[in-house]
């Protein structure tokens, strides 16, 4: 099955969810062996500040909310942990903050060099920066830049994310394009008030914009939050619908497969809600290398729960798959 239309893809989200089990979902997985020789791609991850000077209105971390505590890890205690996961057989590290002005540019290009020098592949996600600092980025050895659009259309993105603009976070990501990183980028499935033709606009975006990876969730509202107020959850069985769309339409890409099941209070690491993520052609989970307290306060969501590592296996043996920690993007260099 090729999905290669706007049309399509609103077909495939607007089909009976039985016939979307019958039809698509085989389809998917099918496709997730054919492309990714069926591995689970597990990433070691860490959130080292959680402090955001940005008021995104879906955002439990957004600037004023008293919510997380908040924290902010040391160079040499992000480079330490990234060593630890390196000992332990992780060839990827994903490093992601809010938009903290206090961490220091020049630190995060330390950071980037002294794992590249342990040969690791480096995604970061900290933000937006300017054409000529993505450059240094991904000079120190950044491999892929996360910057998400989070909504294709100009109106609902300036109104959700009142700290920037539509425009500035397209040349944010078309300079990420530029600077020779991968760009990972996606939207959010499902927020009060979204439209099946926005979702398929978002969808139609990332097809456009190349991405590596899509690290995409279903809207999950945070406690305090201006949008938490106008609804949601989000509904997972349209996010499946989108990864199962992304799997056929974009080969290759790496999908978020941290999705939640029903039982929302187990928050992304929910074995059920995992295994239907990467039934319907997900690959990517985490290990998150941030200890207890401090995961729980990354919290851009309010249960994020990524701690419980024991999930990877339980999801790699409800799925039949493979697990894939060391290799992840050797054939993007
Ligand atoms: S979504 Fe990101 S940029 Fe927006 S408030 Fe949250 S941490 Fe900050």
């Amino acid at each position: 099955m090729k999905i290669e239309n706007r049309a399509q893809v609103l077909e495939i989200l607007q089909m009976p969810m039985e016939t979307f089990l019958r039809d698509v979902v085989p389809e998917a997985r099918k496709a997730f062996t054919d492309q990714l020789d069926g591995k689970l791609r597990v990433t070691s991850m860490m959130g080292f500040s959680n402090i955001c000077k940005n008021r995104c209105l879906y955002c439990g971390m957004r600037a004023g909310s008293t919510g997380p505590e908040r924290y902010r890890i040391p160079p040499e205690d992000v480079i330490a942990a990234g060593n630890t996961a390196a000992d332990a057989g992780f060839g990827r590290i994903f490093l992601i903050s809010g938009e903290d002005p206090g961490y220091g540019f020049n630190q995060l290009l330390r950071i980037t060099s002294a794992l590249k020098a342990r040969g690791m592949f480096i995604s970061l996600a900290c933000g937006e920066w300017d054409a000529a600092q993505y450059r240094e980025l991904c000079a120190a050895g950044a491999d892929e830049y996360v910057i998400k659009f989070e909504m294709s259309h100009p109106d609902s993105f300036d109104r959700l994310n009142p700290s920037t603009d539509f425009d500035r976070r397209m040349r944010s990501i078309r300079a990420v394009q530029d600077s020779g990183m991968l760009l990972a980028s996606g939207n959010i499935v499902d927020w009060p008030g979204q439209t099946t033709d926005e979702l398929a606009d978002d969808i139609m975006l990332m097809k456009s914009l190349g991405i590596s990876w899509a690290p995409v969730i279903p809207y999950l509202p945070a406690r305090g939050t201006p949008l938490a107020e106008e609804g949601g959850p989000g509904s997972r069985l349209l996010m499946l619908r989108e990864i199962a769309i992304l799997r056929l339409m974009i080969p290759g890409v790496h999908i978020t497969a941290q999705q939640p099941g029903e039982d929302l209070s187990k928050g992304l690491s929910d074995p059920e809600g995992n295994a239907a993520a990467v039934n319907a052609g997900a690959d990517v989970l985490f290990w998150d290398l941030l200890s207890d307290p401090q995961a729980r306060s990354f919290r851009v969501i309010d249960v994020r729960n990524l701690t419980d590592r024991g999930h990877i296996s339980r999801v790699a043996e409800m799925t039949g798959r493979a697990i894939d920690t060391g290799e992840y993007f050797h054939e993007h260099e």
